[in-house]
């Protein structure tokens, strides 16, 4: 598969053998429900995604605003989007006490319901953090995938407000 953006191209690179528990499949963990009911039918596409990934077996992509991504449930490992490579995952950005944007790997409060490993805050494989922590910065590099890197952190931001809320 032939990535013409070069931060999207890094990034699918980074998280191409990286997953949540290393060597362990966590999908044995929960039937991975993350690839039937969950998330299956309504997966964010990142910049450039759907031109890469449009016509590929077995996806359905429908347009608007921001593209989702719906799947039969299996895919060719090496054509997962994005947002499945990083799940439970999400590279937040925010702006330091001097303005300076930060990368911060947190549990996608999306995931919380679906996953069982967001839902306990298990401790995920190293390698994956910093691999997702990777790609967030790689995408910060270009300017529409930054964009996009940008606008769905606030919205995570006020997710995770409003859940505190809720808890009191
Ligand atoms: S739902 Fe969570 S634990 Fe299950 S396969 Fe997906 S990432 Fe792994
Ligand atoms: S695209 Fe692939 S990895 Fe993502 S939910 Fe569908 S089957 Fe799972």
């Amino acid at each position: 598969m032939k990535i013409d953006n070069k931060a999207l191209r890094e990034a699918y690179a980074l998280l191409e053998k990286s997953t949540p528990l290393g060597r362990t499949d966590c999908g044995l963990v929960c039937d991975a429900v993350c690839c039937t009911d969950a998330c299956g039918d309504s997966m964010e596409l990142f910049p450039y995604e759907k031109e890469l990934l449009k016509g590929a077996e077995g996806f359905d992509i429908t347009d608007g605003e921001v593209p989702l991504l719906k799947c039969t449930g299996r895919c060719e490992r090496d054509k997962r989007p994005l947002a499945c490579r990083i799940y439970p995952l999400f590279p937040l950005v925010a702006t330091d006490e001097n303005g300076n944007e930060k990368v911060r790997v947190i549990y996608d409060p999306r995931a919380t319901a679906a996953c069982p490993l967001c839902a306990q805050r298990a401790r995920l494989d190293r390698r994956f953090v910093r691999a997702v922590r990777r790609a967030g910065r790689y995408l910060l590099t270009d300017a529409e995938s930054a964009s996009y890197l940008r606008k769905t952190s606030e919205y995570i931001k006020e997710l995770i407000e409003l859940e505190a809320m809720l808890k009191g």
